[in-house]
């Protein structure tokens, strides 16, 4: 049975055109922007293979396009290739053959002085939200954009812009351990849109989140793409994928097994 016209989920369709806090639209800003305007796909993967050593084969033969502005699932059971997808995406890994392109650049031949500009435009949100326990809330998001280089009055204007669109402008001074997961979880998205970015990666980011609080996740990606930021998530959340009635890509011992336009977790 699928759930496709769940009333929480219409519901978050209905609020991104209502009254919610106004989401600003991405700056222009590198090759991804760049791509953007020019109306040219987000992602493409072209034949791309990965063997970790000595021979784990994780990808084998993936190519797909994934156009700016969509929303996409990534499923797979564990150990299919999904992490080595996003890790490939962000440059932290490099195919074995094949070509990953994002936003019109081939980041096999990405200059190294551009891969963090190429981080920079992709924010990235994480099962264990990889947030630092000795800083705030704000801190926390204060910190990425300082490693950025942000001005001071750069971030005193942005961080409480992004906290206000998560729904946390009142928790800005709680400390990660003072806030619950889909806080937590709330406060990783905020540091990782804050700047905007054209592309947003998810891996499992309701992983550790009871299924209240994982629809409350998902409304929020939702709104996130609905201002035309495209979206990748990572996940084995099934009924939210069958709810969501996304494009699903889904993975099988590496090899791409499907790709639905308007899926749900598994054929039916
Ligand atoms: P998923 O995210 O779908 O669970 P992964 O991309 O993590 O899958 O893993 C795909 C395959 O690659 C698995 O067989 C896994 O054991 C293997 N793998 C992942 N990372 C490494 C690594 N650093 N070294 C060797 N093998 C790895």
């Amino acid at each position: 049975m699928t759930t496709a016209h769940d009333p929480e989920l219409t519901k978050a369709a209905d609020d991104v055109n209502g009254s919610g806090p106004p989401v600003m639209l991405p700056e222009p800003e590198g090759a991804i922007a760049e791509a953007q305007a020019g109306g040219r796909p987000m992602i493409v993967f072209d034949a791309v293979k990965k063997v970790y050593e000595p021979n784990v084969v994780a990808l084998e033969d993936v190519s797909l396009t994934i156009d700016k502005g969509e929303f996409v699932f990534l499923v797979g059971p564990s150990g299919s290739g999904k992490s080595t997808m996003v890790r490939l995406l962000i440059k932290e890994l490099e195919p074995t053959s094949g070509r990953i392109i994002i936003g019109g650049r081939e980041l096999g031949r990405l200059k190294k002085k551009l891969v963090p500009i190429l981080r920079r435009n992709i924010g990235c949100v994480f099962q264990d939200f990889k947030l630092l326990p000795n800083r705030t809330a704000f801190e926390n998001i204060a910190y990425a954009l300082k490693v950025q280089g942000e001005s001071s009055a750069a971030i005193r204007s942005k961080v409480p812009e992004v906290l206000a669109l998560v729904g946390l402008s009142h928790k800005g001074a709680s400390y990660p351990d003072e806030l619950s997961g889909g806080e937590q979880q709330r406060v990783s998205i905020a540091r990782a849109f804050v700047n905007h970015p054209p592309l947003l990666i998810c891996d499992e980011p309701t992983g550790n989140l009871d299924p209240d609080t994982s629809v409350g996740i998902m409304q929020l990606l939702y709104r996130i793409n609905q201002t035309g930021t495209t979206v990748v998530m990572a996940t084995h959340d099934r009924e939210m994928v069958d709810k969501m009635r996304r494009r699903v890509i889904a993975l099988e011992d590496g090899h791409l097994m499907r790709d639905e336009r308007r899926g749900g977790y598994v054929n039916r």
